[in-house]
């Protein structure tokens, strides 16, 4: 196996420096790529009958050719060469448009298969290519199709790869354990390989691209799996012994009782920091769904014992407000709170930072202002990061050097399909809180077309005089903050025509300093402000309850997630919200989201079909995926064996045969698990 990994493909027979360059455009370098470069589908080239072929199907026809073949040269380098065949009894005419040198392959009195597509009207056939040539030869019957390049022919990669499989089919050994490969019955990886290129019919084809997606799949949950596995044991992380009296009574004293869902979440992560292990853990949950309690719970149960907590979230505002909400919940204790920001003024950041070394802080909130060198912890135990994804790797990590293996916590208001969740963070347990708080009235969700919007307004005035708020969401302008701004700006021009000086009209967007937005966003929270007009840096988790409704113009320009995201800043009251989407949409995505969004709140199935709609490599936006590319397997829609895979990893990881059997080499290889030595390879 080692060979195919270390030859290159410039090695082979007919790969020269510019076809070598032209593969190497299209990631294929050494003769392992080149092996499991496989087709993005198969020409059916088996004979059909006439009867059974539907219009403008693409199919072969064989039959004998009945009269010499013409040609026929018009206009500029134009021809056309015609010629009938004898199809069982039936007389189609054929004919190649642009392809006259087929003529010396058509023989008058010569059987021919021909390759093209049908008019079941005029039971003719429009060529395609004539089989027994270069590019197909006479015997095969599904022909492979590669994706290819205008630099390499896809004819060429075709011969290049059955020239690797000849060469070096003895090479590929076994991946998959025989038990498994028994089990759910796949086929050996060598047989899989050849009939993912050259399969003789549909069941071997499709049982070989069965067994690559599994095996796909398997490689990659024992990866995933084991990276989680040193990273517990390894870590030997903090055991944090908390006082379970304190953990109680502080869950006690709060005005409501916590959802199912939470207190599950509550057991999962306080058994995580009573653990000698390093807590890796995602906490997700729709928005409003009650995270931050449950992240307050491990702070007190940090507390009890004298360990420091970090919590750090993407930007200012946040911060703040988890600041903000940390500190009216941590009211009847004695925990010590900072919020340390850029904007922290340099004389209080001198003496929180002494304070947090002495450990006269219990629970620093705040930006990556955290992670800056001269930040030191007394004590620090417990870390958690606010939407995680918006963190670069090393921000991260650069947090948890900061404590001795301190237990970690993510959490997410982005709703992660679970298949994703599986995939992206294989490495960590996911806990996820799918339940509302009781109560909660749902969002009522309206779509609207643009010359209805004189409506809407008397709709917003009602909601207003009411004494509600609410947020108008300008365009959103891809990649042009300065047309962001002039949208929002004329928008709020037009909201002050209609609703000033009667309600406050105000704007928010992406060019106002730091301070100018944290203004604004209080003078919105205090009421001072009735319609607040914002580019979309109105962020996750900004929490007004007496917002009701949330206009969003344009709204098919936004993703699934992100209109999900900004419909949940209303709901956060008692009293009933509404969202409005202003959109004509022109396309059918765009239409088809405008449907979704009104026909549910939940946030689940909509991250679900957003990852239908976009694909997992766009749905956590470009910036950061991590989302893993796999060459055959789909994560949406091969999610059954997905399941199966993680689970067969996560048995195989405990045996200790899986560690030291040299049987195992091959998948340790791949794994990339080197024999004896165990790195703390997590980020
Ligand atoms: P998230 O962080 O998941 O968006 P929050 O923690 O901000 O949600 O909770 C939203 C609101 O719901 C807060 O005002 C919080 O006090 C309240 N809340 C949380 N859990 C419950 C519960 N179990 N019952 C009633 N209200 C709750
Ligand atoms: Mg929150």
């Amino acid at each position: 196996m080692d060979v195919l990994f270390k030859e290159s493909v410039g090695d082979l027979k007919g790969v020269g420096a510019k076809r070598k360059e032209a593969l190497q455009q299209l990631g294929i370098e050494s003769i392992w790529d080149l092996l499991t470069y496989f087709p993005f589908r198969h020409e059916d080239l088996t004979v059909k009958d006439i009867e059974t072929i539907e219009d403008r199907q693409k199919v072969v026809l064989q039959g004998v050719v009945i009269a010499p073949a013409h040609v026929q040269f018009y206009g500029r380098r134009k021809s056309r060469l015609s010629f009938r065949i004898n199809v069982d009894h039936v007389i189609v005419p054929v004919t190649f448009f642009n392809q006259h040198y087929l003529e010396k392959q058509v023989n008058e009195g010569e059987s021919l298969k021909v390759f093209g597509t049908w008019d079941a009207q005029r039971m003719q056939l429009s060529g395609i290519k004539i089989i027994g040539s270069q590019t197909a030869n006479q015997n095969e019957k599904f022909e492979p199709i590669y994706h290819s390049s205008k630099d390499i022919s896809h004819a060429i990669i075709k011969k290049i790869v059955k020239q690797a499989w000849d060469t070096f089919q003895q090479e590929i050994t076994e991946v998959l354990p025989d038990y498994l490969l028994q089990r759910y019955q796949l086929m050996p990886l060598k047989e899989a390989i050849y009939n993912m290129h050259f399969p003789e019919n549909p069941e071997l084809m499709n049982l070989a691209r069965e067994t690559i997606i599994f095996t796909e799949f398997f490689v990659f949950q024992l990866r995933v799996q084991f990276r989680r596995m040193v990273h517990k044991n390894i870590g030997a992380g903090q055991a944090i012994d908390y006082d379970l009296d304190q953990l109680k009574n502080f869950f006690a004293q709060l005005p409501f009782e916590l959802t199912n869902a939470q207190k599950e979440a509550v057991n999962a992560i306080s058994a995580d920091m009573k653990r000698p292990i390093q807590m890796y853990r995602l906490l997700q949950g729709d928005v409003g769904s009650g995270k931050t309690i449950v992240a307050a719970g491990a702070i007190v149960a940090a507390h009890s014992v004298a360990v420091q907590s970090a919590f750090m979230a993407p930007t200012e505002i946040l911060a703040e407000q988890h600041f903000d909400s940390l500190q009216s919940i941590f009211e009847p204790f004695d925990i010590r709170m900072a919020l340390l920001t850029s904007s922290t003024k340099t004389k209080e950041r001198n003496e929180l930072l002494a304070q947090l070394e002495k450990g006269e802080i219990d629970i620093v909130v705040g930006t990556h202002a955290l992670i800056q060198e001269d930040v030191i912890f007394q004590h620090l135990g417990l870390i958690i990061i606010d939407e995680q994804h918006r963190f670069g790797v090393n921000q991260r990590k650069a947090l948890r050097e900061k404590g001795k293996h301190p237990d970690v916590l993510f959490m997410t208001a982005t709703p992660i399909p679970r298949t994703l969740s599986m995939t992206a963070f294989g490495e960590m347990d996911v806990t996820t809180i799918d339940e509302m708080p009781p109560g909660r009235l749902p969002v009522k969700t309206y779509w609207i077309r643009k010359k209805q919007l004189p409506q809407l307004y008397k709709e917003i005035k009602k909601e207003l005089d009411k004494n509600s708020q609410a947020y108008i969401i300008s365009p959103l302008i891809e990649e042009s903050d300065e047309l962001d701004l002039e949208n929002a700006t004329k928008l709020a021009e037009v909201y002050s025509e209609t609703f000033a000086p009667q309600y406050r009209v105000a704007l928010l967007h992406g060019r106002m300093s730091a301070q100018e937005k944290e203004e604004t966003m209080q003078q919105f929270k205090h009421h001072e402000i009735d319609l607040l007009v914002s580019t979309t840096v109105i962020e996750v988790g900004v929490d007004v309850p007496n917002a009701t409704m949330m206009v969003i113009h344009d709204a098919d320009r936004f993703g699934l997630a992100q209109l999900h995201q900004l419909r949940g800043r209303v709901g956060r009251g008692a009293k009933q919200s509404y969202a409005v989407l202003v959109a004509d949409p022109k396309g059918e995505n765009g239409v088809k989201r405008m449907q979704i969004m009104t026909s549910t709140t939940d946030g689940f199935e909509i991250s679900q079909k957003d990852l239908e709609m976009r694909g997992p490599g766009e749905f956590f936006g470009k910036r950061q995926s991590g989302v893993p590319e796999f060459k055959v397997a789909d994560i949406v829609e091969d999610e059954q064996p997905l399941e199966v895979a993680r689970y067969e990893a996560a048995h195989l990881l405990l045996e200790d045969d899986f560690r030291k059997n040299p049987h195992y080499q091959v998948l340790r290889t791949l794994v990339g698990i080197e024999d004896g030595q165990i790195n703390d390879i997590l980020d």
